[in-house]
């Protein structure tokens, strides 16, 4: 069943979760760059700093800060000033745990989206590169701090107490990288920012002499199931109501 999400015009902030720098960017950065021309403030958290990714020598030490500013510029290039890094969770290391369940529901109680863009915790036995362990273990916690965790004042009740993070309700989620998607964005306007985006992720594409090629390659594929035109690229999801 197709999808009929939230008018644009009916959402004020976006708050995107995912485990690494460069997820957002692959899976969904033609979408987000819709949003911010939209007038849409859109937030990207990221829940490690990828500090296993990478190809080439770079020392291990300097990969956190350096991905970290990569992702920075990437958001940029699409119009998000808002990226906030967690602290304490490890690339490769990462598990649905109340720790991080905590972490995002105090994100979420910070910036009080209405919609939310977030990884799939159900393997894509189609596509196994968008299901790291990592991308479903942040897709779960995301999906548990969505709900029940953020609307309801007695979970996480020293958010509350100690830094005054009242309940909130998150209206609409948007899953990325699904086996089974229901709605599809026409991201043939932004195609360009969303190869920018992916080209400011040095450490991780650099080396991809075909990143627009494939890139292109996915965004076709989307395009056919989305019934558009064949010229067009489009980003997959499945977008369910938390009503
Ligand atoms: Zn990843």
């Amino acid at each position: 069943m197709t999808a009929v999400p939230l008018d644009d015009s009916d959402v004020q902030r976006v708050l995107c979760v995912a485990a690494h720098p460069d997820d957002l960017d692959f899976g969904a950065s033609g979408t987000v760059a819709t949003w911010t021309r939209a007038g849409i403030a859109v937030t990207y958290l990221l829940c490690t700093r990828g500090d296993q990714g990478g190809f080439d020598d770079t020392p291990r030490e300097l990969m956190p800060a350096l991905r970290e500013q990569e992702q920075r510029d990437a958001a940029a290039v699409v119009g998000v000033e808002d990226v906030r890094f967690l602290d304490g969770f490890r690339d490769g290391w990462l598990e649905p745990s109340h720790d991080l369940q905590r972490a995002i529901v105090r994100v979420i109680r910070q910036v009080r989206p209405q919609r939310m863009l977030i990884q799939s915790s159900e393997r894509n036995w189609e596509r196994i590169g968008a299901s790291h362990p990592d991308h479903l273990a942040a897709g779960e916690a995301a999906i548990r701090a969505i709900y029940p965790a953020a609307r309801n004042p007695f979970a996480y009740p020293e958010l509350l107490e100690e830094e005054g993070l009242d309940a909130w309700v998150v209206d609409e989620v948007w899953i990325m990288g699904v086996p089974e998607p229901n709605h599809w964005v026409d991201i043939t306007g932004t195609f360009d920012a969303k190869i920018s985006a992916l080209r400011a992720h040095k450490s991780q594409t650099s080396h991809m002499d075909d990143l627009e090629t494939r890139l292109r390659g996915w965004g076709s594929a989307n395009a056919l199931a989305a019934g558009l035109p064949e010229d067009h690229v489009a980003e997959a999801y499945r977008v369910i109501s938390t009503a």
